[in-house]
């Protein structure tokens, strides 16, 4: 990917990874000059450590949930639209119950989200295992949403990025930005790096868990705070699965806001034949080291699943941070009292999904064009008065 450096861009997006990448390719698309400024490279945190699943049933039904519709539906899209394969595929899902209460939970889910229209089919006992024979025997039903997909994140995030300079965007790489820069009426300004300044009438603070850091660079309190995950990846063994597999109580963790260790079985199948196991929630502030602890106890889960795994090999396990707001939503919009400020963060679980949607509302913000969901659904400024409006004092970032 190119370095280069635009002079004076209508807009700079801080941040480059999945958010930051869908809002600069749709900004660039509208015709807009615009600079991502990365402090790694492209997918270098978040957006490179988790998996990529593309789901609707762990979707808060009212406002994440059209969000989410409106992702799998752009990135159906972009699957066709982008040159980079970013190894998409519709392979569905199922929602496995461990036992008759969960599958009563199952049923619930199927029902709620066929009259929010996601379409949902039980399965029994005979049928499940039928779909997916490496199941554990004992395992009585689940459902199966034939509407989920997946992508690669990692490459999903580049094909954003080198479809957007298709359409002239700038991507600047290991360049942190330190401060934003605002004049006396608090209008964006700029953005000051570590190579000097770039000034802009408009920023998208796209920087995952650290957007809360950039934005009280504004004097703005942007309520993210960082959700660990691990992923265990094991060996190929593409024979295991075929879809992508969740056990019911997965919607649990992700509506819980709990900060102790919750583990929840979650797999998936790479196009390459390894496996990804996950998932892991816990609340422990900006460490992303491994925790053999956790691996293990993501593995136990796994086995519990799919007895068959225990005769195969762990390769790696990885660890991400996702960007978790108070009220489980993102943050998709401009923040009142800065002009020219928008923040896109705080998808949590779900960021790689709800991408191509958040680039899209952004763009329509910057842009001025009709929103695709109410303006008040997503607004950052929404927990103002919670935990105060405006950070005090205006400090520089450091670290990320
Ligand atoms: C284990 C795990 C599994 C997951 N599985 C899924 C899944 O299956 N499906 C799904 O939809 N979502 C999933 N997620 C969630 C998803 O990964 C996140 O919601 C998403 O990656 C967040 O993207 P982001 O662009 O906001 O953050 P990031 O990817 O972290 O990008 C923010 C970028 O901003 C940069 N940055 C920060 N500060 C600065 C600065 N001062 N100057 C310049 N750059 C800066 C960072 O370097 C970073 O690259 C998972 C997450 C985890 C941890």
């Amino acid at each position: 990917m190119s370095r280069g450096r635009d002079p004076h861009p209508d807009v700079v997006v801080i941040g480059g990874g999945i958010i930051g990448a869908a809002c600069g390719y749709y900004l660039a698309r509208e015709g807009l000059g615009v600079q991502v400024v990365e402090q790694g490279f492209p997918a270098s945190r978040t957006s490179g450590a988790c998996e990529g699943n593309l789901l609707l049933w762990d979707k808060e039904l009212t406002k994440e949930l059209p969000l989410g519709r409106r992702g799998l539906e752009l990135w159906r899209g972009l699957a066709q639209e982008l040159e980079f394969d970013f190894e998409y595929e519709l392979k569905g899902s199922i929602m496995v119950a461990e036992d008759e209460s969960g599958l009563e939970a199952v049923r619930r889910k199927v029902e709620a989200l066929a009259s929010a229209g996601v379409p949902g089919k039980m399965l029994d006992c005979r049928e499940l295992h039928t779909e997916e024979p490496a199941l554990a025997p004992d395992l009585p039903g689940g459902a199966l949403f034939p509407e989920d997909a997946q992508v690669e994140p990692r490459y999903a995030t580049a094909a954003l990025i080198e479809g957007g300079q298709r359409y002239g965007l700038r991507l600047l790489q290991e360049l942190p930005v330190y401060r934003m820069v605002l004049n006396s009426a608090r209008r964006v300004e700029g953005v000051e790096t570590t190579c000097g300044r770039i000034p802009t009438g408009a920023v998208v603070v796209a920087a995952g868990v650290w957007t809360r850091q950039v934005a009280a660079t504004a004097g703005v309190t942007v309520p993210v705070q960082p959700r660990k995950g691990h992923i265990v990846v094991v060996e190929k063994a593409p024979w295991l699965f075929r879809r992508k597999l969740m056990e019911a109580g997965y919607v649990g963790a992700v509506e819980s806001s709990a900060a102790a260790l919750q583990v929840a079985m979650v797999a998936e199948s790479s196009r390459s034949g390894t496996l990804l196991l996950g998932s892991s929630r816990e609340l422990v502030g900006f460490d992303r080291g491994v925790s053999i602890r956790v691996a293990a106890a993501i593995a136990a889960r796994s086995i519990r699943f799919f007895p068959a795994l225990v005769g195969l090999r762990c390769l790696r396990t990885y660890a991400g941070l996702r960007p978790f707001s108070p009220d489980h939503l993102p943050l998709i919009g401009p923040v009142a009292g800065v002009e020219g400020m928008y923040v896109a963060t705080g998808h949590e679980g779900s960021g790689i999904c709800l991408a191509p949607a958040t680039g899209k509302l952004i763009t329509q913000w910057i842009t001025g064009q009709p929103l695709d969901f109410p303006a008040e659904w997503f607004r950052p400024d929404r927990f103002q008065g919670k935990e105060g409006a405006q950070d005090a004092t205006q400090t520089a970032v450091h670290g990320g």
